[in-house]
């Protein structure tokens, strides 16, 4: 499987160190219950999915790839922090 790296190109995935699904996103009150659920439990989802995947052996950036966890087509990679920024305004 390879990934195109918005700044590096494409490269195969051992470049990368994959963190997992994008979607959760940290609790912003103290909520034990919130955050074991935010920390342990995903949803195994079977078809395409927004992952981080973290570029070690490159640019060291994070991406978010839009990823089919069924047939492993990769629709697209961004930066993370820029699509961070663009969902915040
Ligand atoms: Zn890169």
């Amino acid at each position: 499987m390879r990934i195109h790296c918005p700044f590096c190109g494409s490269r195969d995935t051992g470049e990368f160190t994959y963190r997992g699904d994008a979607a959760p996103t940290r609790p912003t009150v103290p909520d034990e219950a919130a955050f074991i659920d935010y920390a342990y439990l995903r949803d195994n989802i079977a078809g395409p999915i927004d992952e981080h995947w973290y570029h070690l052996h490159g640019c060291r950036q994070w991406l978010t790839v839009r990823r089919d966890t069924v047939t492993h087509e990769i629709f697209s990679a961004v930066f993370a922090a820029t699509l961070a920024t663009e969902e915040a305004r």
